[in-house]
């Protein structure tokens, strides 16, 4: 599976059609909270597959793999490794937060700390895949609290796949405001442009 190394914005990640990397429209306009997202490669073809597979096929056993991935892709050094929660009701429905399983593969990948409860979302919210950009921004506003374990932390925040980068900017806020002291943000995958 390829490794995405074409040109990006500089902060979300966002693949850019201009040869460089720089700063994409959207993170000049509303700098997120974290300080930057990495990810391994575009979220289509068999990268895709594999994800999706792992996620609502429930294929437990892609989960090693796609953490060797994750691994692969370079990041800056950080203290703990906290996740992307999901509701109850879609750890009931799926039988278990794939993020949080990458998250406890790379942080013993990399020797850091695990923190399983970082991060809590208080209630459903509708996907955000259904909604404008407005709308995602209200869906998650105050769905995601943070531990005081995340005090004076460096984080890197793991989540499946970087669509918009409103649910990490979220997470970001709230690690943040529980003393994070940076949020990194680390995918396997990041929709194309
Ligand atoms: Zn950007």
């Amino acid at each position: 599976m390829p490794l995405y190394e074409g040109p990006r914005c500089n902060i979300c990640g966002e693949p850019l059609v201009s040869p460089h990397s720089v700063t994409c429209q959207r993170c000049i306009e509303k700098r997120p909270a974290f300080t930057k997202a990495f990810y391994y490669g575009l979220y289509s073809d068999a990268l895709k597959e594999a994800i999706n597979a792992f996620k609502f096929s429930k294929v437990r056993r892609l989960g090693a793999p796609l953490a060797r991935l994750l691994s692969l892709v370079e990041m800056p050094e950080a203290d703990a490794v906290a996740a992307v929660p999901v509701s109850k009701k879609s750890i009931l429905a799926r039988g278990f937060n794939q993020s949080l399983l990458l998250g406890k593969a790379i942080s013993e990948e990399k020797g850091l700390e695990f923190l399983p409860h970082a991060l809590l979302k208080t209630r459903t919210t509708l996907p955000q895949s259904s909604l404008n950009r407005e709308q995602r921004l209200k869906n998650l506003r105050g769905v995601f609290k943070a531990d005081a374990c995340a005090d004076g932390l460096r984080i890197i925040l793991v989540d499946d796949v970087i669509t918009t980068c409103t649910t990490a900017h979220h997470c970001a806020k709230a690690l943040l405001k529980a003393g994070a002291k940076e949020v990194f943000v680390l995918a396997l995958a990041r929709t194309p442009a």
